[in-house]
């Protein structure tokens, strides 16, 4: 029963039986052992295991069994494995007890043996995938980490310690909560419990706080696994998005800021799909454009443009698209929610997929309306006279240059006409800028009146206009023109409570015959007027070649004044003035004469214009002052009794007041004349310029002592209101009136009024250019104080006026020092 029971177990046993004598040799093998590639029954009986083939494993078993078998001991596991013919490896296992008679002597060995080639090829098998995993695992560069159910790390690559900043050591068999922060550690613990409970993957974004230095960002996709023992583990791996992360913030923020400055500019921004159809708008689309985002999305660009615009905005594109698609500045029309039709201006880039597929445009858009307005109005004013709007100088030149070209190709004739405002700088000045202003913005417009629309009239500056009338086919055409602007001119002009009354004199130069060029026909237009101002006030002439002729001995002159100048060739001739009631010399008038070495004494009248215009004058003036007051000076000194002396002052030495009262603070210093022997005969116009400086001025020189009369009293326009202010001392009766004075009874009428006008503001008057006994009588008559002229003599030079005047009044003065 025994033995029976020991067989079945035998036989169902997956192992089998051995046994051995005392030389090892095999004599037993149990039923199971039968078919063991490793210990066939035919070549196994009687023999030993070297003998069988059947090798140690290992070296080391190899030692530990041999000592076994030396000491008669009990072995157990001992791998022996067996390389048969077709190379396929058998490996047994084999454990073995000694047996010993009742004598204690050595038997032999029994034992069991069992094929474990099939679970080591397991072992083995598994081994290798451990290794390989483990390889792959660390080969990749994105950190992974296996864990097992309980969250503890079992296995991470190198990258996962780096990442972790850990040695593997201190990571193995440790969980999140051992290295990250608790509130960091707790949100992955969460994800391990979704990934054990459902299996699936779980795949998240989160940033991870490790001990030192910025946070990454991973991307991380953990999923569960079962393992071998049927436990699950959890396989996480990890990719570092910081970089990305980084870089879409960064874009994030830049696309933001974009937006933000296209907003704050008055832009709206947008998107398009290939086919044009907005895809995107800004909500900011609503304060320019009137419309809402969505009532533009899906709609094609072009459903907005008003008609032809399309045609523009395709052309536009054609010609201004770079090649890389962007454009700039592309300005067009466009409906707006109102309605209205407004300019916007638009830049953009075509957005291409990363295959290069258009995939639509996007840009800013801004309304440029009233920019536009702008524009179209400096490019306006660029060319016009900000006052009156009328063409300016240079764009005149170019109207002009181009009405030029077609006259000639129509064979027609143009003319230019200057046209100068007389009086102007009177009313300018007594009345103010403001007036004057107004003045010229009606003239403009009278002036736009007399032509028509081809013709351009231009301001030049100041009171200066100039007109071009184009087309004309006989010379009448342009008098015409001319008889008509001096018509509306002449109109009264009302300008704030003033009715202003104003004259223009105006010289024109006809192309071909006056001249072919824009400088020619300006310069000879110009000259024209001049000549026509000389003929009068309210007057038109055309250009002729005198002219010409007469201001080039003009500018001939002007250079033959300074010569004359430096060379001293001035003299200076005096005329006495004369008490009318005493017949004593009272004044003397110092009058410039210029001693020219060919042409001898050259008067006044020819010269001082020129010196006017060219500012010689003030030189002239002042050696002028200068001689006069040392003459006077000379004659007080010689024992005359002292008399004012008289001296000329004209406008262009009064320009600046202040320099002018300086100049002659040095000439009365210098030569030690008594102010009040110094009077300064001023005409109506010049006491009228420069308004308060003036007034100051005079009343400084008033506050000296030294005098002031009103040269030509009568040909200007002065007030009498006016004349009040001013610290004047006298009137001198233009000569003109004292000529007719007999014949013409409005003379007589004028001259009356002056005189008794000038009493009743305690001023004097003098009368200039008498000649005969009989205007001399009547002016006493109408008692007129003082006079000068030929009857008595005309203006001489020093010597001989000492002789013929001062002789007597020496005698007759009996305050003088001899
Ligand atoms: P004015 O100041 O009115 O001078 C009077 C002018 O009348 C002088 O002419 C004088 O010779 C002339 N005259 C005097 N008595 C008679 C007369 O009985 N009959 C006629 N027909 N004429 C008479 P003149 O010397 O040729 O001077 C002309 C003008 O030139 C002056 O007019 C004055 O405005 C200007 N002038 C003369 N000398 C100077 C000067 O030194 N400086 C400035 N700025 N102007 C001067
Ligand atoms: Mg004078
Ligand atoms: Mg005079």
């Amino acid at each position: 029963m025994q033995v029976e029971r020991l067989r079945d177990w035998a036989e169902l046993a997956s192992d089998w039986y051995w046994e051995q004598d005392e030389n090892l040799r095999f004599t037993f093998f149990s039923d199971r052992a039968d078919g063991q590639p490793a210990v066939p029954f035919n070549v196994s009986m009687g023999k030993t295991r070297f003998e069988i083939g059947l090798l140690f494993e290992s070296a080391a078993h190899a030692t530990q069994h041999k000592a076994d078998l030396e000491a008669r001991r009990e072995f157990r596991n001992v791998a022996l494995s067996k390389v048969h013919l077709d190379g396929r490896q058998q490996t047994i296992s084999v454990s073995g007890r000694p047996i010993f008679g009742d004598n204690g002597c050595f038997l032999g060995y029994r034992g069991v043996a069992r094929d474990i080639s099939y679970e080591n090829r397991i072992i083995e098998k598994l081994v290798d995938q451990e290794r390989l995993l483990s390889e792959i695992i660390d080969a990749s560069a994105n950190p992974i980490v296996v864990k097992d159910q309980h969250y503890r790390f079992m296995l991470m690559n190198d990258a996962a310690c780096k990442f972790l900043k850990r040695p593997r050591e201190a990571l193995v068999g440790k969980t999140d909560l051992d290295i990250f922060p608790e509130e960091a550690a707790r949100r992955f613990r969460e994800t391990d419990d979704e990934v054990l409970r459902h299996g699936g993957p779980v795949e998240y974004e989160g940033y991870y706080p490790v001990p030192e230095g910025p946070h990454p960002w991973m991307f991380v996709r953990k999923s569960a696994f079962m393992r071998h023992n049927g436990d699950k583990g959890i396989f996480v791996a990890m990719t570092d998005l910081t970089a990305r992360r980084q870089t879409e913030t960064a874009l994030l923020l830049s696309e933001r800021r974009f937006r933000d400055i296209a907003e704050a500019a008055g832009e709206y921004v947008w998107e398009t799909d290939p086919r044009g159809r907005f895809t995107y708008v800004s909500p900011r689309v609503e304060n320019v454009l009137g419309y809402r985002p969505e009532e533009m999305v899906g709609k094609s660009y072009f459903r907005f443009l008003p008609n032809g615009e399309i045609q523009h905005v395709r052309h536009w594109m054609a010609e201004n698209e770079s090649p890389d698609g962007a454009f700039r500045d592309l300005e067009h029309r466009f409906i707006y929610k109102s309605g209205e039709v407004r300019c916007l201006r638009a830049n953009g880039v075509t957005v291409r997929d990363d295959h290069g597929v258009l995939t639509g445009r996007r840009g800013t858009t801004s309304d440029i309306t009233e920019r536009k307005k702008a524009e179209t109005r400096i490019a306006f004013l660029a060319n016009r006279d900000p006052l009156t709007e009328l063409a300016n100088r240079s764009f005149f030149q170019d109207r002009l240059s181009q009405a030029i070209s077609t006259a000639v190709r129509h064979r027609e004739s143009l003319a230019v006409m200057f046209l100068d405002l007389d009086r102007f700088k009177i009313i300018n000045d007594s009345l103010g800028h403001h007036v004057g202003d107004l003045l010229l913005k009606e003239v403009a417009k009278r002036l736009l009146e007399c032509v028509r629309k081809i013709d351009t009239v231009a301001r030049l500056g100041g009171d200066e206009f100039i007109v071009l009338a184009e087309g004309l086919a006989r010379d009448a055409d342009a008098q015409n023109i001319a008889i008509k602007i001096l018509g509306a001119v002449a109109h009264p002009i009302p300008v704030l409570d003033y009715e202003l009354h104003t004259t223009c004199s105006i010289g024109a130069a006809l192309f071909p015959r006056d001249g072919e060029t824009v400088e020619a026909l300006m310069k000879h237009a110009d000259l024209a007027m001049y000549a026509a101002k000389e003929r009068g006030r309210g007057s038109f002439r055309f250009f002729d070649p005198e002219m010409n002729r007469r201001a080039s001995k003009r500018q001939h002159l002007e250079s033959a004044l300074r010569m004359a100048l430096a060379r001293e060739e001035f003299v200076l001739h005096y005329q006495p003035q004369v008490d009318i009631r005493s017949s004593g010399v009272v004044g003397i008038e110092a009058l410039v004469r210029w001693n020219h070495p060919e042409e001898g004494l050259v008067p006044p009248g020819e010269f001082i214009g020129v010196a006017e215009e060219t500012g010689l004058i003030r030189p002239l003036g002042e050696w002028v002052l200068r001689t006069a007051c040392e003459q006077n000076k000379r004659w007080q000194e010689a024992g005359f009794a002292p008399v004012k002396m008289a001296v000329n002052v004209s406008a262009g030495q009064f320009m600046d007041p202040r320099l002018f009262g300086e100049s002659l603070l040095s000439i009365l210093a210098d030569t030690g004349l008594d102010p009040r022997f110094l009077e300064l005969e001023m005409t109506e116009s010049l006491l009228l310029q420069n308004g308060e400086d003036n007034l100051a001025a005079l009343n400084e020189f008033a506050g000296w002592g030294l005098r002031i009369a009103v040269d030509d009293f009568g040909t200007g326009y002065s007030s009498l209101a006016y004349l009040k202010q001013l610290p004047v001392d006298s009137l001198k009766i233009d000569l003109s009136f004292v000529k007719d004075i007999r014949s013409s009874k409005d003379d007589v009428a004028i001259v009356q009024a002056i005189i008794a006008m000038a009493h009743s503001l305690s001023l004097r008057v003098l009368a200039e250019g008498v000649e005969t006994q009989v205007q001399l009588d009547t002016l006493g008559r109408m008692g007129c104080d003082e006079y000068q002229g030929y009857l008595l003599s005309k203006p001489v030079p020093a010597e001989r006026f000492a002789e013929l005047f001062l002789c007597d009044a020496l005698k007759s003065a009996p305050h003088s020092v001899v």
